[in-house]
Formats: C-alpha cells, sequence, structure tokens
C-alpha cells in the first residue's frame, strides 16, 4: 500500500498536465507485457497501479543494454583528454569526440549551446571566522544537513608536480583562456508529446591534474550511455528525452547557468509554426549526474580510506528541500528510488534533500530536479568520502570493476525511472 500511494502520487504529481506519462504500467499490461495491474484510487484520481515487483520486461530489456564493459570504455574514452579543463584543447576536443559519440549512437541531430566564460577576479583571502562561526562551519554541512564522523580536509589540487605521470602532466599543462565555450546535446524526440521533455546530464569538464575519471568521466559517461539505449531504433517514448554535458561546471555550474539563461524562455514554443517541433520542449525535470562510482564509505579514524568498494555501498538521490519546486523534486526522487529497486542489479539507492552545488542547481527554483551521486555531496563528499575528489589520482586506473559497477547501477536507476516517466516503449521486430 505504502508503495502504491508513492507512485499514484508520483505520477499525478508530476505529470499533472501529462497523465500520460503515467500510463505505461496499464499500457503495458493491457499488450500483455506486464501482470495484471492493481486499480487504485485516492485523491479522487482513479489510476492502475504496477506493484513495485513487477518490472516492464521493455524497460527491462533496455536496462540491459547498459552493459560494464561499455561504460568503461565511454569514462576510458574520456580520460584520454586528460582533466578536459574548461577553455582549453583538450577540453574543446573533448567536446568534439563526444559529440562523435552521440553521432554515432543516432541521437541526431547534436546541437550545441554557445556563451562567453571570463574567469572572475581572483577572491581576496577571507576574513578569519570568530569562533562561533567557526563552529557553525564545521557542523553545517554544504546544502544543509550535518557534518558527522570522521572528517578529513578536501580541496582543488593546483600544483602540476603531484602528477607523477610526465604524459598526463603535459597534456593537462595547458590552462584556460577567456572566451568562447561550447556544450554539446542530443535529444530524443518524442513521439506524442514532443513539446515536454526530461533534461538528463552531467559535466565533462574537470580540474586537479588527473583525468577527472569520476568527477565527472562517470557521469559524462553514465549520460552518453543512456543516449545510445534510448536511440536505439526499436526505443518510443512519448515524451523527449534531452541528453547534455555541461561545460564550466567546475568554475560555478557556468554552462549550466548559460543554458537556463539562453533556452528557459523558449519552453514549449512550436517553430517553425505548425511544423510539430519543439527545439525547447516544456521542461518536466532536470536530472544531474555527477560523481558516480566511489562509496567506500566514511575515512577511517586515522584518516585513510576502505580500499574496497563497501558493500552497503549506494546510488544518492538528492533533491534540495529550499528549493521553489522541492515538492516535485521529492517526487521525482522517489520515482527514480522506486525505479532504481525495481531495475537494478547490485547497488540500491538512497533519497536525501540537501542537493548542492551541482548542474541541476541553477534548474532547482525553474522545474523539479534532482542529482545522483555516489554519496551526498554536503554532508559526505564534503568531509572527505571521495579522496580522488579534484585531485591528480582521480585517474581512469584508480577504480576496480565494484566502482565502475555502482555508476552502472546509477546509470540502470536513471535509464528505467526517465524510461518510465516517458513511456518508453519497445517495438517488437516484424517476423
Ligand atoms: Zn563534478
Amino acid at each position: 500500500m505504502k508503495n502504491s500511494f508513492k507512485r499514484l502520487i508520483t505520477c499525478s504529481a508530476l505529470a499533472a498536465s501529462a497523465s500520460a506519462a503515467c500510463a505505461p504500467a496499464a499500457t503495458k499490461a493491457a499488450a500483455g507485457v506486464s501482470p495484471t495491474p492493481t486499480p487504485t484510487t485516492t485523491t479522487g484520481v482513479a489510476m492502475n497501479v504496477a506493484p513495485l515487483d513487477s518490472p516492464n520486461t521493455g524497460i527491462a530489456t533496455m536496462v540491459a543494454r547498459l552493459e560494464l564493459e561499455r561504460y568503461r570504455a565511454t569514462v576510458k574514452g574520456l580520460t584520454r583528454f586528460g582533466d578536459r579543463r574548461q577553455g582549453t584543447d583538450r577540453n574543446r576536443a573533448a567536446v568534439d569526440w563526444i559529440e562523435a559519440q552521440l553521432n554515432s549512437y543516432g541521437c541526431t541531430p547534436t546541437a550545441r549551446i554557445t556563451y562567453d566564460y571570463k574567469e572572475p577576479p581572483p577572491r581576496g583571502p577571507r576574513p578569519p571566522m570568530d569562533s562561533a562561526a567557526r563552529a557553525r562551519f564545521e557542523r553545517n554541512a554544504v546544502g544543509g544537513g550535518r557534518n558527522r564522523g570522521k572528517r578529513t580536509p578536501t580541496g582543488v589540487n593546483e600544483d602540476s608536480t603531484r602528477q607523477p605521470n610526465a604524459a598526463l602532466r603535459a597534456l593537462d599543462t595547458p590552462q584556460s583562456v577567456d572566451g568562447e565555450r561550447q556544450e554539446v546535446y542530443c535529444t530524443k524526440v518524442g513521439t506524442t508529446h514532443p513539446e515536454e521533455m526530461y533534461i538528463v546530464g552531467g559535466h565533462m569538464d574537470g580540474i586537479g591534474w588527473g583525468e577527472a575519471a569520476n568527477d565527472d568521466g562517470s557521469g559524462t559517461a553514465l549520460v552518453m550511455e543512456l543516449a545510445r539505449v534510448f536511440s536505439s531504433p526499436d526505443v518510443h517514448t512519448d515524451r523527449s528525452i534531452r541528453f547534455i554535458l555541461w561545460n564550466n561546471e567546475e568554475t560555478g555550474l557556468d554552462g549550466a547557468k548559460a543554458y537556463v539563461a539562453q533556452r528557459q524562455a523558449l519552453q514549449g514554443i512550436e517553430s517553425p509554426k505548425g511544423s510539430g517541433k519543439y527545439p525547447e520542449p516544456k521542461w518536466l525535470g532536470m536530472v544531474q549526474h555527477d560523481m558516480m562510482m566511489f562509496d567506500h564509505g566514511m575515512p577511517n579514524a586515522d584518516g585513510t580510506m576502505n580500499k574496497e568498494q563497501r558493500p552497503e555501498a549506494d546510488v544518492n538521490i538528492e533533491f534540495q528541500s529550499k528549493s521553489k519546486f522541492a515538492d516535485g523534486a521529492e517526487k521525482l526522487a522517489w520515482a527514480f528510488a522506486d525505479a532504481n529497486e525495481k531495475y537494478a542489479t547490485d547497488y540500491p539507492a538512497q533519497v536525501g534533500r540537501h542537493m548542492t552545488n551541482t548542474d541541476s542547481s541553477p534548474f532547482m527554483d525553474v522545474v523539479p530536479a534532482i542529482s545522483l551521486r555516489e554519496n551526498e555531496r554536503g554532508a559526505q563528499i564534503g568531509s572527505g568520502w571521495n579522496p580522488q575528489w579534484h585531485q591528480p589520482t582521480d585517474l581512469f586506473a584508480t577504480y576496480t570493476d565494484k566502482d565502475f559497477r555502482l555508476g552502472l547501477n546509477a546509470a540502470q536507476t536513471t535509464l528505467s525511472a526517465i524510461a518510465t516517466l516517458t513511456g518508453a516503449q519497445l517495438t517488437t521486430p516484424a517476423h
């Protein structure tokens, strides 16, 4: 009952103007694909709600098209461009490579957002904190929530000599130059509601004199893999999905901010009129993926980290309780948690309310927005739970199969959630 109710409010609230987003369970059942749904009525809305333990076979097939080796190979492909620092040739080459990959998946046409970025003048030293301010700073995590347990220092490595690999050090050496920036996206167009979409993002730029493998090659590869699966000719969705790889995340979410500034007002406008084409479908939700692979737990008492992914590792789905769309974002988060329970092969998901410091933040007062991560950004990553964060050790070779598998489980989670929300179906080949 709890689950049925949760699914009911998820659907009705997320798609008040778009009830078909909630229909897949019913339509698939009518087609004989999933078990008979249980009719449920609350708040005056009658709906067929599938029990939580009955995956849709079409969506399960799509999820099975995600493979560990492919995910790993895509992360590897990104790390060939070093840290992909914004405003450099290696960053531009990575954007070109990502675009070529999206095209090869059939996620066409690709497009780019263009904006200008200028490094702000360096901030002077922060004024010293008095003891009360220091205590608040130690206690409170960024984004809300509290810091607890063992904490280790975090920061951005700016020292090239800490990268022992000479070839990688040379690749990462050219620094950012102010000027034009680009970020690439492609769109799966919905068949019955092309004018509405979910936005699925990760950021392709990095810092720290490594390969930005986890931050955020892992989220970028996840988005690319979803673009591949959804672009398969036998996959159809009622609603549209945009796959976007943000640039300039590490400078302060500037790529995502540019997108919101340029495109918010274009939502839902048909252009040219009468064409049935919507260059910017209405935003139904935004989902960000940033640092997907490393959940080795809290630092040990001596400051060291567990070598292995902890067996109870999870995917952290966060919304921001202080955002204008907190209610919708929370429901979206639970829809993702439900999808994880139904379709993810290994690791569970956890919902939290302190989403912060990521590309979904510029969206959170405009549309329901969530982020998926290896750990909570504020109280956990911010307390040193990922020792590779912005460091020369954020290398492809640092991560094990179990780490990549956590990223794959996040991909399974988002793929199945978005497939459910957009009414994805597989067409069976003609015999
Ligand atoms: Zn990041």
